[in-house]
Formats: structure tokens, sequence, C-alpha cells
């Protein structure tokens, strides 16, 4: 009987021996933006990119606030990190939380952030896209501008773009409505040559290419033919 008891209780610590050693804790020492922390961890510290969200970058419209959210939650608090995977530049991504505040959670509730759904591949993730359509209606946070566009795109544009002439934050505004017809490519034409090209090609930028065309489509109904270099 009393082994069997011993027994039993052997399982029970088995079982919660992954659940206490799940996460770890330490100290936010810094806050980089809006989805990025730095936590001390064994005394040194570590980035943490936060799992399935995306916050709008620096320099995208309420960049700036989502950092100052992040921070008035977390910034010189005790939080804990539960760990979910690493990301390509090496850092840990994760869950983290300030008491029962899940931080991930509370930046979509308020509307400074898009549930990253190329990545947020977990159960929750449905409940999460919940709250982030919740803080949409409510127009809260970033979601009072009408022109928000997600900070994948944003990157995406600035990599690819509209050619880097036209890519400035003064632009910001035009750069957003064009973003916000979902169009991920402008062709552009040349006027003189009628040939068109992709973004990325050389010749993307040249003088006379002032024509743009929303489709391939559209380029070839107005008599343009494909570059033979980026073959749009
Ligand atoms: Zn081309």
């Amino acid at each position: 009987m009393k082994s069997l008891k011993t027994a039993f209780f052997c399982i029970v610590l088995v079982f919660l021996i992954p659940l206490t050693c799940f996460g770890w804790k330490g100290k936010v020492v810094g806050v980089a933006d809006g989805d990025t922390i730095t936590v001390l961890h064994h005394g040194r510290g570590e980035k943490i990119r936060l799992f399935g969200i995306d916050c709008p970058e620096k320099r995208q419209a309420f960049g700036r606030r989502a950092k100052q959210f992040t921070s008035s939650l977390v910034y010189k608090k005790r939080v804990e990190v539960r760990p979910v995977a690493r990301d390509r530049y090496g850092r840990t991504v994760a869950l983290v939380f300030v008491g029962k505040l899940s931080l991930n959670e509370e930046l979509l509730r308020n509307g400074f952030a898009w549930v990253y759904t190329r990545y947020c591949r977990r159960d929750f993730c449905s409940r999460w896209r919940k709250l982030e359509e919740e803080a949409r209606e409510l127009r809260l946070g970033l979601w009072a501008d009408k022109n928000s566009i997600a900070p994948w795109r944003y990157r995406h544009f600035k990599k690819y773009g509209y050619g880097a002439s036209a890519y400035s934050v003064a632009s910001l505004k035009d750069f957003a409505s064009k973003a916000q017809q979902e169009v991920p490519v402008i062709f552009r034409g040349n006027a003189r040559s009628k040939v068109f090209h992709r973004p990325g090609c050389k010749y993307y930028n040249c003088s006379g290419c002032s024509v743009e065309f929303r489709s391939r489509e559209e380029a070839l109904a107005a008599g343009f033919t494909p570059c033979r270099r980026c073959s749009p």
C-alpha cells in the first residue's frame, strides 16, 4: 500500500516537473519595440521576440505607441518567459506573462499588434484573431487609422517596394493607401519603349518608366510587352 502511494506520488511529480520548468522568470531591462524586449536571464540580457504577433515597426504609425504600451506593462518588472521557438536571428520567441497577464494578448486586445498569421500556428491563435478583430471593431490603437498596414507587408514594400526613390517616410501616407488597396505588385512601363517591369528589376526605375500597372494583364492590355530580363 505504501509503495503504491509512493508510486502515485512519483507519477504526479513527473507530470508537475515539466509544467513548473516550462518557463523562466526575469526582469525586463529593455524594450526595443512593441514586440521585442530584453529580459535578464542567468545574469545577462536575453532578447525576446513575442510569439505569434507583430507590432508596427518603429517608423510606422503607432510603432512608438506600441513600444510605450509594452513598456508601461513590463519595463523593469519581473516577467515569466515561456519559450516557443527560436527565430532566424537566434532570438527566443516566447509567450510573456506579467503576473497572470499575457503581454502578447494585451497587445492584441488593445490594438497594438496583428496576429502574425504566417507564424501563429497554435490552437490559441484563432482566439487571438478574435482579440485582434474586436480591437479593430472598436478602433483601438492602430485601428484608429484606416490605412494601417501590417508590418510584414511594410517590410516587404520597404525591401521590394515602389522603387527606392518612391519610398520615404514623408510619403508614408501615400504608401499606406497604396498598400491598403491590396496591391502587392505594381508594374512599371516605359512610356517610350512600351516595355514593362516588375519591382526589383534594374530597369524598374528607368527615366521613361512612368506608367504604372496593377497587374500583368493591365500592362498587356495597354499594349506593353514584358521585359525579357525580369519577365513580369
Ligand atoms: Zn525588367
